[in-house]
């Protein structure tokens, strides 16, 4: 990365008020994309914009830039590889900036793929937060919105695709030139461009509303033509026409994109992206073999978070970076809300309360926490941002805005903000205000101490009960102070003070009826303040007393000593599958905290998820099972635990209904639990030769490369037997699961043939990476991340140098040396936490970026380490 490569807030700012985009026209020449040996395709830019001011720079991330003009003359070019100067500006000005770009293989900018099964070409994008710059030249940041028009060149067989509705096309011999619609006004990072032969499906969604207008939607539904099996075209319209319904009724502003395409692209960075009009999402939504409820649920909870950014984010956009909370909280608010609304998987909250909400614990007990309204002074800071704060927390803390304000004044207050800010750019006191003028309360305070500090709320009930088990009262205390606030940030609370913040929750109580749990009483109060007294729940009897029933704020929940045991031997038998998510996060969170012991929780998960029955939160509790044996566990009883894990695994197995999605979920924890223990050789070995499979489980290929990666975690495959496997499966998805089954054999060789590819080989994809890295660090616990902890950190100031931003993330991350706790040593003394530190200490210049990786890391690798030494 050269020096000018990132961009601060300052000097957007200033950019920001100095000048300002009308038009700009992208021509792109793709025709090369299909020659491998063509690295770069050229485009030409034109923009139109006024300035007060005499200089500014246009964004490009070019291979070279080939002409600049600035009102029809030329510009002497000084172009630093990543901003193109341009000075003696007019009032009116007109730039055009002819440069060639390079054909991306990490997922950032224009990504080329070619399919190994059929040689197809194919071309997305994915621009954000800045990287709308690799592919074209522009003032990258969100608050310069632009009308753009794209012109692509390409194939002419190929389907080609942008934003906007194609509207001319003309074909000379083999290419097509495609001018699509000028977009409305449009921030960078939420233009797109799409091409390759995908298959398409198409379909439409109309509506006519009471007030007499209407509308109509051209929808599609694309993939590579190598998936088109394992795309259900047919679900994703189903629930496009059931988000646009709701959405047009509740926000009250007709969809205004045009048209809606939505693409599933392979080795793609993250689950999906909101680009107005073409939607693209992970190809990992597509699956081989059995799709889950689960799976479909989590496919139609990002498309309505899709959905939700049409509005919120794309019509009304974040000034800056600080304000990408502001999007995403909503939109994952959304994601969830209106699956549960407008779908058939009503049960959707609970997902949210076991799995995402994890996300945000995670982040917010990290020292890199910050306020969901945070300070983004550059890029390099708002991409480590997209993380569990500005997703996971943002939306539960609006979902408790939701209960708080009501959900009639919460749509309302959106509504407003559209009609308001429509293709404008907006800050939080902007939402707010709609919202406080819908609600007709106050929200000051509430955002104050909801929004503006960091931390997580603890509640513990405080319970006293007669005898016979009957409560004779319920207290509970709220814990909650900003671990930031020592911060210089001048205006934050003192150290230590107390945040009061407000939280409106269910308390549920529960009486074990024979074996069952039953909730006999659930009570709807304001928690405030240090200590809520609850005497309403007194003379109830309660096995259990479960705070935050039913989900509706953000904290972590205790459960008093009888509570604790109570959960640990009945969960599974309460009702509600939400209520069950409450108590498992619950405990999970007391492991985490060192509040519960892990053996106690060990215990409890394997005697409790066999009777499980929600296949979703049977798949999470395996997953926090599994994480609690690998990580939290003390050394010296993970083998015993290991091979209890795999005994119940394989029973359950065995005893699930055929064909069901409970029984994929335990063939797959079963083949994951196989590669860090022997145990499993045996039956994992059986599902993969067919000689011992429970009636009706499909062993699908992709089963089949998990078990094949244990097996070999296990050194338990012959590399013939690999090569078989890749054999049969010789495509995109089989030759990446190869990857990772051959670096997780065991051998030195095996760990530094890996090695030397994950830090030498640049040529790798993002995807291929990512196998080397997680089989890399198999068995489970990494022990290889040991034996390279100093190549490692001799390293990683490296990598981040020169490689981008995700291939770097990937590699610091993924290879970041773990090591458990050695008996007899304290928690502080561990080599690898010394060593962390060590680097830490050594390097307080080194990118924030970066530092905040290894700080995270670091932080877990403490956590474990302390749960491993309270389990004594
Ligand atoms: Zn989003």
């Amino acid at each position: 990365m050269t020096a000018t490569t990132n961009l601060t807030h300052a000097e957007c700012a200033e950019r920001a008020r100095t000048i300002a985009v009308g038009e700009q026209r992208v021509e792109l020449d793709l025709r090369s994309a299909t020659d491998p040996t063509a690295r770069t395709f050229r485009v030409v830019s034109t923009i139109a914009f006024t300035a007060t001011g005499e200089e500014t720079w246009v964004d490009l991330i070019a291979d070279q830039v080939v002409k600049v003009t600035l009102n029809g003359a030329p510009v002497d070019l000084s172009y630093d590889g990543a901003r193109v100067p341009l000075t003696g500006l007019a009032r009116d000005n007109e730039v055009r900036i002819e440069a060639d770009c390079v054909y991306s293989r990490s997922g950032e900018g224009l990504h080329r793929f070619t399919d190994p099964q059929d040689g197809n070409t194919y071309l997305y994008t994915h621009f954000e937060p800045t990287d709308a710059r690799r592919l074209y030249p522009v003032f990258e940041q969100p608050d310069l919105k632009a009308e753009v028009t794209f012109v692509v060149t390409a194939p002419a067989e190929w389907v080609i695709l942008s934003g906007q509705p194609e509207v001319e096309r003309t074909q000379e011999r083999d290419a097509a030139t495609v001018t699509f619609a000028p977009t409305p006004p449009l921030s960078s990072y939420i233009t797109a461009v799409a091409a390759g032969p995908y298959h398409r499906v198409d379909g439409t969604w109309s509506t006519e509303r009471a007030d007499g207008t209407s509308q109509e939607i051209a929808l599609g539904v694309l993939c590579r033509a190598s998936m088109v099996d394992y795309l259900d075209a047919d679900e994703v319209l189903r629930l496009t026409r059931q988000g646009l319904d709701f959405f047009d009724e509740h926000f009250n502003y007709p969809y205004p994109w045009g048209k809606y395409d939505q693409i599933f692209v392979p080795e793609y960075n993250i689950g999906a992206m909101e680009n107005p009009g073409l939607v693209t999402f992970t190809e990992q939504y597509l699956h081989r073999g059995r799709t889950t409820r689960a799976q479909r649920q989590g496919l139609a909870n990002t498309l309505m978070h899709e959905m939700a950014h049409m509005w919120f984010g794309d019509l009304v956009t974040m000034r800056w970076w600080d304000g990408l909370w502001l999007k995403e909280s909503f939109a994952d608010l959304m994601g969830y809300h209106v699956t549960a609304e407008a779908t058939e998987y009503t049960d959707t909250w609970t997902r949210f309360a076991m799995d995402r909400k994890q996300f945000a614990y995670r982040q917010d007990q990290l020292p890199t926490t910050h306020p969901i309204v945070a300070v983004i002074d550059d890029m390099e800071a708002a991409r480590q941002n997209f993380d569990g704060i500005t997703y996971a927390k943002g939306a539960a803390t609006l979902k408790q805005l939701m209960a708080y304000v009501g959900r009639s004044a919460f749509f309302a207050g959106s509504r407003d903000y559209f009609g308001r800010h429509a293709f404008g750019n907006t800050e939080v006191s902007d939402l707010m205000e709609c919202l406080e003028a819908a609600s007709g309360r106050d929200l000051t305070s509430w955002s104050r101490v909801w929004l503006e500090t960091a931390g997580i709320s603890e509640l513990t009930p405080v319970v006293e009960r007669a005898e016979d088990g009957t409560l004779t009262s319920l207290l509970i205390r709220q814990r909650a102070s900003d671990p930031l606030a020592s911060d210089a940030r001048g205006e934050g609370p003192a150290a230590g003070a107390f945040i009061d913040r407000p939280h409106r929750l269910v308390v549920g109580c529960y009486a074990l009826e024979g074996d069952r749990l039953s909730r006999v009483a659930a009570h709807e109060i304001d928690v405030t303040g240090q200590q809520t007294q609850v005497p309403q729940a007194a003379g109830e009897h309660a096995d259990l007393v479960l705070i935050n029933d039913d989900d509706l704020t953000y904290a972590t929940v205790r459960l008093d000593p009888v509570s604790t045991e109570t959960a640990l031997a009945h969960v599974s038998s309460i009702e509600s599958p939400l209520s069950r998510g409450v108590v498992w996060s619950s405990l999970w969170n007391s492991v985490r905290d060192s509040e519960l012991p892990v053996d106690r929780y060990v215990r409890g998960a394997l005697q409790q998820l066999p009777d499980e029955a929600d296949a979703a939160l049977l798949a999470s509790g395996l997953t926090n099972l599994h994480s609690a044996i690998e990580s939290f566990a003390p050394v010296a009883r993970r083998s015993d635990w290991r091979g209890e894990q795999v005994a119940m695994l394989r029973d359950a197995l065995w005893a699930a209904e055929a064909d069901s999605d409970r029984q994929a979920v335990l063939a797959r924890a079963l083949v994951r639990a196989t590669a860090s223990t022997a145990e499993g050789v045996e039956v994992v070995g059986g599902l993969l030769d067919g000689t011992s499979v429970p009636d009706g489980l499909v062993v699908d290929q992709d089963l089949r490369w998990g078990a094949v990666a244990a097996l070999a975690a296990q050194d338990a495959v012959s590399d013939d037997a690999l090569a078989a496997e890749l054999a049969a499966d010789d495509t995109m998805t089989g030759r990446t699961a190869h990857l990772r089954a051959t670096a997780a054999r065991p051998s030195a060789s095996a760990k530094a043939a890996a090695w030397e590819a994950m830090v030498a080989d640049e040529s790798l994809t993002n995807d291929h990476l990512r196998a080397l890295v997680a089989g890399f660090t198999e068995p489970s616990g990494g022990p290889a991340t040991q034996s390279y902890a100093d190549d490692y950190y001799a390293s990683i100031s490296n990598w981040w140098q020169q490689r981008s931003m995700v291939m770097a993330s990937i590699l610091v991350t993924g290879l970041f040396p773990r090591g458990d706790l050695v008996a007899g040593n304290q928690p502080d003394e561990a080599p690898s936490l010394l060593a962390a530190q060590t680097w830490l200490e050594q390097h307080p210049e080194a990118p924030k970026a970066l530092r905040r990786i290894v700080i995270e890391q670091t932080d877990h690798l403490r956590r474990a380490l302390r749960v491993q030494a309270s389990a004594g």
